[in-house]
């Protein structure tokens, strides 16, 4: 078969929502047919998936307390996929100096994106 035609079949699961829908996508060329999808949503899921995937960061960094000495935090924002290293790099610099509760700006504008870093803990509390 000509691999300019070829169809090719793959599986995505919608994460967009609780229901998780299974999602068939036939590929030929650039064109795409989805099945299983329930809603528009689930088909711009896909479309991104396949092109720029894009993803949350959860993750931990320093701080200058020893009794909390990792806080978690979270993007406020999705970033490409590609970039995730990037963006730890620069996360793994950060070194949190005050003592912060959920949802306090960590970091604005990661690598100079529309994105910040936040707290998603409460360093007051501490056992
Ligand atoms: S396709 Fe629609 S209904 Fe199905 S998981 Fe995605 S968002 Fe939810």
């Amino acid at each position: 078969m000509n691999q300019m035609t070829e169809r090719k079949t793959i599986y995505i699961t919608c994460i967009s929502c609780p229901l998780g829908c299974s999602v068939e996508v036939h590929q030929k060329g650039n064109e795409l047919e989805l099945v299983g999808n329930r809603c528009k949503k689930g088909e711009e899921y896909v479309r991104q998936e396949l092109t720029n995937p894009m993803r949350s960061i959860t993750t931990t960094v320093r701080t200058s307390f020893h009794d909390f000495p990792r806080l978690s935090v979270k993007t406020d924002g999705e970033i490409p996929l590609k970039d995730i290293y990037l963006f730890m790099e620069e996360i793994n610099t950060v070194e949190v100096s005050e003592r912060l509760k959920p949802g306090a700006l960590v970091k604005a504008h990661l690598r100079g994106s529309e994105v910040n870093l936040v707290a998603t803990c409460d360093m007051s509390v501490v056992e």
